[in-house]
Parts: C-alpha cells; sequence; structure tokens
C-alpha cells in the first residue's frame, strides 16, 4: 500500500504531524502499535506552548476535563516554596489527551492503523520508506516521519542512557486534606537520586511521576514500595502529601533508559525525525509533549515547503540547542546536594526566578512556523 506520508508511532508528535499534513491534502498513512490509547509514564502538565499546539489542532483540552495549574511548588527535604506559574498551563491524563489526539487524525482524513506494530523501517531499491509489520505486511511511502517516542526501532537507535534513569507514574487519590493543600499546583519534590512531580489531573486523582537513577533505586532495594519509602524519608513534603493516600493502579507504569539531552543530528533523506525521536528534555521542565508537538509542526512545514528531511533535522537541532543546554544545566543543578538544599528558598526570596528559568528551558515559536501557519 502506499501514500505520499507513513507516520510510524501515533502518540503526540505523530498524530499532531498527520493532522497538519492531512489538511494540507496530504495523503497520509499513521501506524500505532497499541489498539487504543494506555497510561503512559508522563508528568501530564501541558504548558502554554502545548496548549496552543493542541487548540490550533482542534483539541480543547478543557472539554476533556483538563485541569488548569497556576502555581509551582519545589520542596526539597522539609523546604516547600512557592511561586505563580509565569504562563498558562493545565494538567491531563495522556490516555485523555492521545484518544483526543488519534481521534483528530481520523477526523482529518488520516488513514489510521491501530493495534499495528511497525518492526523495521527501511530505504527501499526504488528509494521508498517500507515499514514491515510483525506479520510480514509492509506499507510503503517516498516520505516517512519518525515519531515512536522512546522506542527505538531497529536501525534507528539512539545512543545509550549513561546515568540509567528509570522513571515510574503512579496515580493516587489523595486524602480531602491534601488534595486542597496541592490545589492548583504542579509540586516539584526533589531527592538525592532523581525528582518527582505531584499535581491533580481529572476526576480528583493526582499524578505522581518520579525519575531516580538506577543506583537510587537499586540502594531502595529493586523495588517500588522501597523507593516510595526512601523518597519519602529524603523529602518528608512528599510523605505529608501522600498521607493517606490511596493508589489508583495496582502497580506503577515505569520505563527504563531514557536518553536525556538527545539531540538528533542527522537523518536520511525522507525521513524526518520528531518528537522524542528528534530531541528528548529533562522531564522536570515539563516540556516535552510541547517539543513533541513543535518538531512535529516544524516537520510538517518543513515537508511541506519542499526542504529535504537531511536539511531540516540539522537545523532542527540548531535552533533547539540552546534550550536543551540550558535544561541540562538545570538537571545537574537538581541532582547537586547544595542547590537542592537552597532552591526553595531562593523561589521563595524571588519568585522571578521561576519566570526566567522557564522562559529559558522552552521551545521557542518561529514567526514562520507559528501552529496556525501549518495546522489551520
Ligand atoms: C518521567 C517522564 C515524565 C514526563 N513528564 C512530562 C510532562 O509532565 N509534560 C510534558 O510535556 N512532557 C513530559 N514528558 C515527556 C513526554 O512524555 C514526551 O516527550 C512525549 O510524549 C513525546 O511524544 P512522542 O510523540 O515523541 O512520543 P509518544 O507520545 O510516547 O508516542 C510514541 C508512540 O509511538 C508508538 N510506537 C512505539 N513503537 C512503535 C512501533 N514499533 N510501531 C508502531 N508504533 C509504535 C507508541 O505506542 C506511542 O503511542 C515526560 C517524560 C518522562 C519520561
Amino acid at each position: 500500500m502506499q501514500d505520499e506520508v507513513l507516520v510510524v508511532g501515533g502518540g503526540v508528535a505523530g498524530c499532531a504531524a498527520s493532522i497538519a499534513l492531512a489538511r494540507k491534502g496530504q495523503s497520509v498513512t499513521l501506524i500505532e502499535r497499541e489498539l487504543t490509547p494506555r497510561h503512559k509514564v508522563c508528568g501530564e502538565f501541558l504548558s502554554g506552548e502545548a496548549l496552543e499546539d493542541l487548540h490550533a489542532l482542534g483539541i480543547d483540552v478543557a472539554s476533556l476535563g483538563a485541569v488548569p495549574l497556576n502555581h509551582v511548588r519545589l520542596a526539597a527535604s522539609r523546604h516547600a516554596a512557592e511561586a505563580p506559574l509565569p504562563f498558562p498551563a493545565a494538567s491531563l491524563t495522556r490516555k485523555a489527551l492521545d484518544t483526543a489526539l488519534i481521534a483528530a487524525a481520523v477526523a482529518a482524513g488520516v488513514r489510521v492503523e491501530l493495534g499495528r506494530s511497525v518492526q523495521s523501517l527501511c530505504r527501499t531499491a526504488n528509494a521508498l520508506w517500507q515499514a514491515t509489520l510483525a506479520d510480514g505486511s509492509t506499507y510503503e511511502a517516498p516520505t516517512a516521519f519518525l515519531s515512536t517516542g522512546k522506542h527505538d526501532l531497529r536501525g534507528h537507535s539512539r545512543p545509550k542512557d549513561p546515568d540509567q534513569w528509570v522513571a515510574f507514574k503512579m496515580y493516587y487519590r489523595l486524602s480531602a486534606a491534601q488534595t486542597a493543600d496541592l490545589a492548583d499546583a504542579s509540586e516539584l519534590t526533589l531527592y538525592a537520586g532523581g525528582y518527582g512531580g505531584i499535581q491533580p489531573v481529572e476526576d480528583g486523582i493526582a499524578n505522581f511521576c518520579c525519575v531516580v537513577q538506577r543506583r537510587y533505586f537499586a540502594r531502595a532495594g529493586l523495588r517500588w514500595e522501597g523507593l516510595l519509602a526512601k523518597m519519602q524519608q529524603d523529602c518528608p513534603h512528599l510523605a505529608m502529601r501522600l498521607d493517606g493516600a490511596m493508589p489508583m493502579l495496582d502497580k506503577p507504569i515505569t520505563i527504563t533508559h531514557i536518553p536525556y539531552g538527545y539531540l538528533r543530528r542527522d537523518t536520511e533523506d525522507g525521513l524526518y525525525c520528531i518528537g522524542d525521536q528528534a530531541a528528548v528534555i529533562p522531564s522536570f521542565t515539563g516540556d516535552g509533549i510541547s517539543i513533541a508537538l513543535h518538531t512535529a509542526r516544524r516537520g510538517a512545514a518543513a515537508y511541506l515547503a519542499g526542504e529535504p528531511a537531511p536539511v531540516f533535522q540539522p537545523k532542527l537541532r540548531s535552533a533547539m540547542l540552546p534550550q536543551m543546554h540550558l535544561a541540562e544545566i538545570a538537571a545537574n543543578g537538581l541532582n547537586n546536594p547544595v542547590a537542592r538544599a537552597v532552591l526553595p528558598f531562593c523561589l521563595r526570596v524571588w519568585p522571578g526566578a521561576m519566570r526566567v528559568t522557564a522562559r529559558l528551558t522552552r521551545v521557542t515559536q518561529p514567526a514562520a512556523i507559528a501552529p496556525q501557519a501549518v495546522a489551520g
């Protein structure tokens, strides 16, 4: 089967690119391995840029139950400080968001193939990109978008993560007192071996998502219960927040080997890499979804403008390099015990620090490819 564009991976980036391309009259096939969207390891924080891009794609997050967030709180050890968020933000479960994105892709005329796992993506002798599925069936197109997120396809692997990060997500129903105290805040808790974010999502539930180094997890006995106890010991504020909380999943969802700081240098002719396959920003920035949407929009615009993928990819890299560097520096700061100890104090005496950090670690929106330029 041959279309103009083949998109492999139907998460945030894959759906966004498919919608943008289909709206401009391209015939697009999107292949997604899950039959229906599932919970994913994600803090589910939607930044102002992400909200703008989603709006341009026709996704009304408020109608999906997104919770507006107005504050950020930083907690290390026994200290916590709060500042207003310097931009509008919200939280929404990935299950709800991904479901809405798939529906929007179908509505835009994208041929969506769900429950189909791509095993390999190779260039054929007649210069087509060919995706081969587990059952041996194939899809071909002159152009492909690679958007498999955290999952690497054979032959398109990203470098291994040297720090060996492990991430977990668990939903909780907090006690009434803690729900009221958390209120409309996204709360970052810091430990010796990583950090975690807790924030309200729809239906009165809170998302707790944490990222820790494997050696910290090993010191906790390589078990979730041990890790949770260790994080609460290191950060009593988290212990207070989870006091009386009821877990809403049988066990946390987890992923390993997250190549934080990765920025793809180059690509082959006809293969545009977007989302986590283009760049992986440290999770505490809450900017991965925004980057997925941004790179999808830029990739679609480049393809429509006839910009070859090997020109697009290094240009995208150069544009994102400053924010990625700053986010990495800030992430190293969170790993530093002295910085960790003084951060809540800094936030209390200088709430503007939040605005500055947020501005520096956010993706910029070049006017030429503002959301409405492609998605409208
Ligand atoms: C711990 C953690 C917390 C985070 N918290 C936040 C946050 O609060 N806010 C934020 O903005 N970002 C956050 N992020 C980042 C964000 O989740 C990602 O950057 C974003 O989801 C990337 O979008 P994507 O489209 O590239 O990948 P995804 O949204 O993961 O989509 C990839 C899709 O490809 C499919 N796929 C994979 N392999 C195949 C295959 N072989 N064949 C077919 N389909 C396939 C998958 O099923 C999936 O649906 C967090 C990340 C981590 C690790």
